[in-house]
C-alpha cells in the first residue's frame, strides 16, 4: 500500500505515530514561513505541515497545487492550542511531514473541487471524475451504497434471494419505448433492454422462487422530462402467495427502517398514513401527496351551487365541481403573485382560478364584511365567502384559492397550486420525511390523445376481486390491487398483485384493446407459463436514484445520485454518447443509416 492509514481517520489517538498518507491536495496555504496543505482522500481530509528546516521537503511542497496527487510520510501531533478545527473530524491533529513525494501532477481543474459551490451542470458532467471528488457528491455515492446494502441485508433476513435477470431480452412493454439492440447473428432481429424485469420476476414466481429481489437496471426510451434518466435503478421485488397488505406492510416497514437508519437527521412523520387513490386526489389533488404539510382541499360545490357568481354556479349546473384550499397568512399577496398563481393554474389546465384574500384586520370570519375581502369574484355574497372560509379553515389574513370545472381537471390543478403555495410558504421542509401509501388505483385510464384505454400501472395488475365484471361494462371504474409508496410528494415505489391465470390476463388485454395476434406475439410466453401452475403473486419496485435524493440533504436531482448520469437531453458529455459508429460495425449488424431530409418548414 502507498499509505498506512486514510486521511480522514486520523484522531488524537494517533498522536506521536509515524504515518504514511496519500491523496489529493485539497488546498495549500503558505503561512508564517510554513506550508500547510489539506490532504484529501475518500475518507476526508487532514492538515499536513511542512517546515522550512527540512529544505528538500519544503521545496517539494512549494510545487504542490490543487488536485496534485501526493504521498506524505510524517508524524501525527496535536495541533497547537487555539488552532484546532472543530468542524473537521481530524481537526484535533496534524501531520508534520518528514517525506513528500509527488505521485502525479494535475492541470488546474475547470471548477473548484474543494468547495460545494454551484457549478454549471454540463461542466460537472463533462468532468464528472472531478465533480465526484467533491464532498457532497462523494457522500451521495456513499449513501447510495448504504441504501443498497441495507436493502440487501433486510431482504436476506426475510429469506428473499437476489436473482439476476437478463439485460438483453425481448421487449416487455410497460408503457414506454424500448431501447433496441440489433442482433448480429440474426439479421433483422433485435433484443430489447428491459423497461423493468416485470415479466421475468413473474416467471420466477411460476418457477417457485417465492421471494425474489434484484437491484435492477431499467431502460426506458422516453421523451426526457426534467428528473428522468434513460436508465435508472430499481429495487425490484416479487413474492408468491401474498395479498396486498402483505406486500404493503413489508414495503412500509423496509422504508421506515431504512429512513431511521440512513436518514436519522430527518424528522420522520409516523405512522405512515394510507389513503385510497380517490381520497388522495380529492384531499390533496395528487396520487403522491406531499404530507409534510396540510393545505387540504375542500369541496365547496354545495356552497356555491346557487351562487350569483355564475362562473361557479354554471360549472355546478353542468355537473362539475368547485373546490379550494386555504393558504394561511398569505392574504396580503401582491398583484404579481396572484398573476403567477393564475398562470400556474392555467399551465395545469384550469380555466380559471378564483382567489379570495381576507384582510387580517377583520376580527373573525363571522365579522367579515365586503371591505375585508379582496377578490375579482364580486358576485360572491359575503355569506358565501364566510361559508367558504369556514369550510377551508381560513381566518382573517389568509388567502383562499378556488378552482371550478370537471373533477379530472380541478383536483390536479389544486394539487399543483397546493405545492406551489407550500413552496412559497416554506412548508416543504427538506428536513421532514412524510411517507404515505396510496391504494386502490384505477386499473385503466382513458387516453384522450390516442382514444384508447391504458393500464394505469401495467397490464399485469389484478383488478380487485369484485371488479372483474366492470372490465367489459365500465372499464374506467375498475379498481386494481395496486399500491404506491410516496414520500414528500414523489413516488418512491409502486406495485400490485398480479393476474396469475391465463383467461383473466387475456380478459385484461382484451379490455385494453390488444389484438389477439399481438397478445400472442408479445405475451404468449407469459400466458403459457400461467398454464403450468402459476401461484398467486405480487410485488413492487422502488427507484433507488430518487431514494438517494430523498434521504440526502444536498442532492437536488437524481443526477446527483448517479455516478455517471446523462443530461436531460439523454447525452453523456464525458464519453460523448450517443455517438456515430464505424460503418464496419453497422455492416456487421446489417444496419444501414438512411438520411431523411427534414420536411421544409
Ligand atoms: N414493474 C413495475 C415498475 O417498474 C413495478 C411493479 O409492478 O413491481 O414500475
Amino acid at each position: 500500500m502507498l499509505k498506512s492509514i486514510d486521511c480522514g481517520q486520523l484522531r488524537a489517538d494517533h498522536n506521536e505515530q509515524e504515518v504514511t498518507i496519500a491523496g489529493w491536495v485539497n488546498r495549500r496555504r503558505d503561512h508564517g514561513g510554513l506550508i500547510f496543505i489539506d490532504l484529501r482522500d475518500s475518507t476526508g481530509l487532514v492538515q499536513v505541515v511542512f517546515h522550512p528546516d527540512s529544505p528538500d521537503i519544503f521545496a517539494t511542497a512549494e510545487r504542490f497545487r490543487s488536485e496534485w496527487v501526493v504521498q506524505v510520510r510524517g508524524k501525527v501531533r496535536m495541533r497547537p492550542n487555539g488552532t484546532e478545527n472543530p468542524n473537521l473530524d481530524t481537526g484535533a491533529v496534524e501531520v508534520v511531514a518528514t517525506e513528500a513525494t509527488v505521485l502525479n501532477a494535475s492541470k488546474t481543474p475547470p471548477f473548484d473541487v474543494n468547495q460545494d459551490a454551484p457549478v454549471d451542470e454540463l461542466l460537472r458532467m463533462r468532468y464528472r471524475y472531478l465533480d465526484l471528488r467533491r464532498t457532497h457528491m462523494r457522500e451521495n455515492l456513499r449513501l447510495r451504497h448504504r441504501i443498497v446494502k441495507f436493502i440487501r441485508d433486510y431482504l436476506d433476513d426475510l429469506r428473499f434471494i437476489e436473482i439476476e435477470t437478463p439485460i438483453l431480452i425481448k421487449s416487455t412493454p410497460e408503457g414506454a419505448r424500448d431501447y433496441l439492440v440489433p442482433s448480429r447473428n440474426h439479421p433483422g432481429n433485435f433484443y430489447a433492454l428491459p423497461q423493468s424485469p416485470q415479466q421475468l420476476k413473474q416467471m420466477l414466481m411460476v418457477a417457485g422462487a417465492d421471494r425474489y429481489f434484484q437491484i435492477a437496471r431499467c431502460f426506458r426510451d422516453e421523451d426526457l422530462r426534467a428528473d428522468r434518466q434513460p436508465e435508472f435503478t430499481q429495487l425490484d421485488l416479487e413474492m408468491a402467495f401474498v395479498e396486498p397488505d402483505d406486500v404493503i406492510d413489508m414495503m412500509v416497514d423496509l422504508y421506515i427502517k431504512m429512513a431511521q437508519a440512513l436518514a436519522p437527521q430527518k424528522e420522520l412523520i409516523l405512522p405512515v398514513p394510507r389513503l385510497t387513490y380517490a381520497d388522495a386526489m380529492s384531499r390533496f389533488g395528487s396520487d403522491k401527496p406531499d404530507l409534510r404539510f396540510g393545505l387540504e382541499i375542500s369541496d365547496l360545490t354545495d356552497i356555491v351551487a346557487g351562487s350569483e357568481f355564475q362562473v361557479f354556479s354554471n360549472v355546478v349546473r353542468d355537473g362539475g365541481m368547485v373546490k379550494g384550499f386555504n393558504a394561511p397568512g398569505y392574504g396580503d399577496i401582491t398583484r404579481r403573485q396572484i398573476d403567477e398563481l393564475v398562470s400556474v393554474a392555467r399551465t395545469y389546465g384550469a380555466g380559471g382560478l378564483v382567489i379570495i384574500g381576507l384582510d387580517a384586520a377583520a376580527e373573525s370570519i363571522d365579522a367579515l364584511t365586503t371591505d375585508h375581502v379582496r377578490t375579482p369574484a364580486k358576485a360572491l355574497s359575503i355569506e358565501e365567502i364566510k361559508a367558504i372560509a369556514t369550510r377551508v379553515g381560513a381566518v382573517p389574513g389568509d388567502l383562499i384559492l378556488i378552482a371550478a370545472g370537471a373533477q379530472p381537471k380541478v383536483e390536479p390543478v389544486l394539487g399543483q397550486l397546493r405545492l406551489n403555495i407550500a413552496e412559497r410558504l416554506g412548508l416543504n421542509d427538506r428536513n421532514k420525511l412524510a411517507f404515505c401509501v396510496v391504494t386502490d388505483f384505477p386499473a385503466l385510464e382513458w387516453l384522450e390523445d390516442s382514444q384508447r384505454w391504458h393500464a394505469m400501472h401495467h397490464p399485469f395488475t389484478a383488478p380487485q376481486d369484485d371488479q372483474w365484471d366492470l372490465l367489459e361494462t365500465d372499464p374506467g371504474a375498475v379498481i386494481a390491487k395496486a399500491y404506491d409508496l410516496a414520500a414528500n410528494g414523489s413516488e418512491l415505489a409502486g406495485g400490485s398483485i398480479r393476474i396469475h391465470q391465463r383467461a383473466q390476463q387475456e380478459r385484461v388485454f382484451a379490455a385494453l384493446g390488444y389484438p389477439q395476434a399481438e397478445v400472442d406475439e408479445l405475451f404468449g410466453h407469459l400466458l403459457e407459463a400461467f398454464e403450468y401452475g402459476a401461484p398467486p403473486h405480487g410485488g413492487f419496485a422502488g427507484g433507488i436514484d430518487r431514494l438517494v435524493v430523498t434521504f440526502s440533504d444536498t442532492a437536488e436531482s437524481i443526477r446527483d445520485a448517479i455516478a455517471f448520469p446523462k443530461t436531460q437531453a439523454g447525452v453523456d458529455p464525458l464519453f460523448g454518447a450517443p455517438s456515430p459508429v464505424a460503418s464496419a460495425q453497422l455492416d456487421d449488424l446489417h444496419i444501414a443509416i438512411v438520411t431523411v431530409d427534414e420536411p421544409e418548414a
